[in-house]
């Protein structure tokens, strides 16, 4: 498969064309069939030898489904991030590293700053993550000067939170990049107008805060017995609502691979989210499965390619 541009029509080609039919139905079939241009890259993926999966299974999903870049984000309890690094040496342009450290060590800015020399694009934090001593915003100021982005973890109510949107103010040049769909799910919003997770998406009013958008199989619930489309219609508005606040150039998908392997499925997970914004512009179903993250991350390149993420700037 070229690493240029694939268009929506070659994306649905063969089997993934069956199996998007299957699950969506002909009338998406029939809009996505019309040729669109799209790079795809996948903000949210884990790879190591010591946990989940290594990184070939990860390039097998990616070619398997005409995604060209992706977004290596440690995982929690890891600190060692030589496997990521590695990754990048062995397939230039394809990965970027956001990487974790011990941040309970007064020297976390410090060992922050040389893994950024050596590469790392981010950092993943979580939400409640303080420094020791004097600043407790040490680590967070760090990556600001460092110039790095931050994949931000938390559970919905932590987003939620006023010290948390203290903390993001106090940052305004550090990209901080909301997990999961900051932890919204259908079960913690069981209120029709889902005060929860609009308190968490009103986040968006910091220009520096951008949002994963997950696989649906996070936040919908399956249906069982099993049926075409795979999840209780109607499904909870998250994705609407998101679009609303933050708008395309903020918001990126992600797999959450491997674990999503025991959700839905890489393939679902890229082609059911898609489907939900199949009344959105080409341009910001273009920003949302690839330019944001590419535009965020320009290290994202392969030899050959000839991309101006610029067009994709919030
Ligand atoms: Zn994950």
């Amino acid at each position: 498969m070229s690493e240029k541009l694939v268009s929506r029509r070659d994306l649905l080609k063969g089997t993934v064309a069956a199996t998007a039919a299957m699950a969506t139905g002909c009338a998406w079939m029939g809009k996505v069939g019309k040729a669109r241009s799209m790079l795809i890259a996948d903000s949210h993926c884990h790879v190591s030898s010591t946990w989940y999966e290594p990184v070939e299974t990860l390039l097998f999903q990616m070619d398997q489904n005409d995604v060209q870049h992706a977004l290596l984000i440690q995982y929690m309890g890891q600190v060692d991030n030589d496997y990521q690094a590695r990754c990048l040496e062995r397939f230039p342009g394809r990965f970027a590293s956001i990487v974790m450290v011990d941040t309970t060590q007064p020297d976390a800015p410090d060992t922050l700053a040389k893994l950024a020399e050596r590469g790392a694009a981010g950092v993943r934090l979580s939400a409640g993550t303080r420094s020791p001593g004097e600043d407790p915003l040490a680590i967070w100021r760090k990556a600001e000067e460092l110039g790095l982005a931050t994949s931000c973890a938390g559970g919905a109510d932590q987003f939620a939170s006023d010290e948390f949107a203290a903390l993001v103010e106090a940052v305004p040049d550090l990209p901080i990049i909301i997990e999961h769909l900051g932890g919204v799910k259908h079960r913690n919003n069981p209120d029709p107008l889902y005060p929860l997770a609009q308190k968490v998406f009103a986040l968006a009013r910091y220009p520096n805060t951008y949002i994963k958008i997950p696989g649906l199989g996070e936040f919908c619930v399956r249906n069982m017995p099993v049926t075409d489309f795979p999840f209780a219609k109607p499904i909870p508005p998250f994705l609407e609502m998101v679009y609303e606040a933050f708008g395309p150039a903020r918001m990126m998908w992600g797999s959450d691979y491997p674990p999503v392997s025991g959700r839905e499925g890489y393939r679902n997970s890229l082609l059911l989210t898609m489907a939900q914004f199949e009344d959105k512009p080409e341009t910001a179903v273009e920003q949302i499965f690839g330019g944001t993250v590419l535009a965020l991350f320009p290290t994202l390149q392969r030899s050959g390619d000839d991309l101006d993420a610029t067009r994709f700037k919030p």
